[in-house]
């Protein structure tokens, strides 16, 4: 099992371009909102306990900077791996797309503490769940026609840490979690964040009006 208290043992020191990282909007900061589109809804089927977070495997159509994506996997992350500005929110959620030439972007929600979130509590119960509830994400929902928020290149912040991983982190979200939630996966997984890292002179542009 993956050792979140003993990270530097992932590490290799030949990757320059890792993930997470401290998010900062600087001289890149571009007046634009993020061009995602995604279909109304993610269908979610095979639900996964990798031993340090629950992966759930589903279909859904997105274009992002106007590429063509297919979702591909939906797993969280608690605390947050991507920090704003230095702060830490609670919980971070990854959407993971890919094409069909194999470039990979991570769309990562960050939810602000406060009530339940339904789908969530859907996903925490079908967990131990003789008959599983079949779960959608209702994409409007989870990402808003109009976000704003950070995009970078970086790495899959779990071993083998591959990097080419395009990363667009949404700032905006109204979506919450309630503290309850965020226990639940720490009780049940530890925490499971990886340390940012450096940016190595990486650009981060910040999309907002
Ligand atoms: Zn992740």
């Amino acid at each position: 099992m993956l050792d979140y208290n003993n990270q530097d043992s992932w590490y290799d020191d030949k990757h320059l371009n890792q993930s997470p990282v401290d998010l900062v909007a600087n001289d890149e900061h571009v007046q634009d909102f993020l061009p995602i589109y995604a279909d109304k809804f993610y269908q979610l089927t095979q639900e996964i306990n990798d031993e340090t977070t629950i992966r759930l495997t589903g279909f859904g159509n997105a274009t992002i900077f106007n590429r063509e994506f297919e979702f591909q996997q939906i797993h969280f992350h608690a605390p947050a791996e991507h920090t704003i500005n230095g702060k830490q929110l609670p919980f971070e959620i990854h959407l993971v797309h890919q094409n069909k030439i194999g470039q990979t972007v991570v769309v990562a929600i960050l939810p602000k503490l406060g009530n339940s979130n339904p789908t969530l509590q859907a996903i925490i119960n079908n967990f131990n769940a003789d008959e599983p509830q079949s779960v959608s994400i209702k994409l409007e929902n989870w990402i808003a026609r109009l976000s704003s928020g950070f995009h970078y290149q970086g790495s899959l912040t779990t071993p083998p840490l591959t990097e080419g991983v395009e990363w667009v982190v949404i700032d905006d979200s109204s979506l919450t979690v309630s503290q309850n939630q965020i226990d639940w996966f720490i009780h049940q997984f530890g925490k499971n964040n990886r340390d940012t890292q450096a940016l190595n002179g990486r650009q981060i542009e910040h999309y907002s009006k």
